[in-house]
C-alpha cells in the first residue's frame, strides 16, 4: 500500500509517468487495474465513493494499492472525520459525546478510540523521534495524562516542526502529514521503524 494525494488525476499522471516508487524496493510502479468502489462517510453526513488505483512494481512484482490520504485503510469514515474524533477524545471527551458530536454510532467511535489507544505509545514514540529530527530546538509536549492525548500531542508537535522546516507543509494538515509519515498505519498495520 502507498499513501497518495487525494488528486486522482495528478496521481494517475504520476503513475503513468513512472514517478511513483515501490514502497518495498524503490523501483518504478506501473498501473495495475482498480480496486472495488468503496463508499466513504465524510463530514456532515456527506457520502462519496472512491475506487482505489492498484499498481504493480516493475521489479519485485508486488502489488500496491494507491490509497488516497482522505481515507484510511479498512475504515468506512473519511480520515478528516476520524481525525476530528481523535482530537476531541484527546480533550477528555467520552466516546459517547464524540459520537454525538459527529453524528455517528457510539460503537464506531469507541472502536477508533480503542484502536488508537492500543497503539498510542508507538505513535507517540514515532512522532517524538520525528520532532527531534525536524526541529532545530525541539520542545517536547507536556504529558497530557492519557496515552491517546500524548500521541495526538506528539503528532501536532512533529507537524508544527515540519511546517517550520518546510513552508510547503503548511498546506498539509497534521493528519495528512501523519498518514504520509507512517503510510496510513494510524489505526491499523504496523508502524514503520522511526
Ligand atoms: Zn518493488
Amino acid at each position: 500500500m502507498l499513501i497518495v494525494a487525494a488528486d486522482v488525476v495528478r496521481v494517475e499522471g504520476r503513475l503513468r509517468a513512472g514517478e511513483l516508487a515501490c514502497p518495498s524496493c524503490g523501483a518504478v510502479l506501473a498501473p495495475w487495474e482498480h480496486g472495488r468502489p468503496r463508499e466513504v462517510r465524510g463530514d456532515l453526513w456527506a457520502r462519496f465513493f472512491v475506487r482505489p488505483r492498484r499498481s504493480r512494481c516493475s521489479s519485485c512484482q508486488v502489488r500496491h494499492v494507491l490509497l488516497p490520504e482522505a481515507i484510511w485503510q479498512r475504515r468506512a469514515d473519511a480520515a478528516e472525520v476520524i481525525e476530528t474524533g481523535l482530537e476531541i477524545a484527546a480533550l477528555g471527551m467520552r466516546h459517547c459525546w464524540v459520537a454525538a458530536h459527529l453524528g455517528l454510532a457510539e460503537g464506531t467511535v469507541r472502536g477508533w478510540i480503542r484502536r488508537f489507544t492500543s497503539r498510542a505509545e508507538d505513535v507517540r514514540r514515532y512522532f517524538t523521534v520525528a520532532l527531534v529530527a525536524l526541529a532545530d530546538d525541539p520542545v517536547m509536549p507536556d504529558s497530557s495524562g492519557t496515552p491517546l492525548a500524548d500521541a495526538v500531542s506528539a503528532v501536532v508537535a512533529a507537524h508544527r516542526a515540519a511546517t517550520m522546516k518546510w513552508s510547503h507543509m503548511n498546506t498539509v494538515s497534521r493528519w495528512e502529514f501523519a498518514g504520509r509519515a507512517i503510510t496510513g498505519c494510524i489505526l491499523s498495520c504496523s508502524l514503520p521503524a522511526s
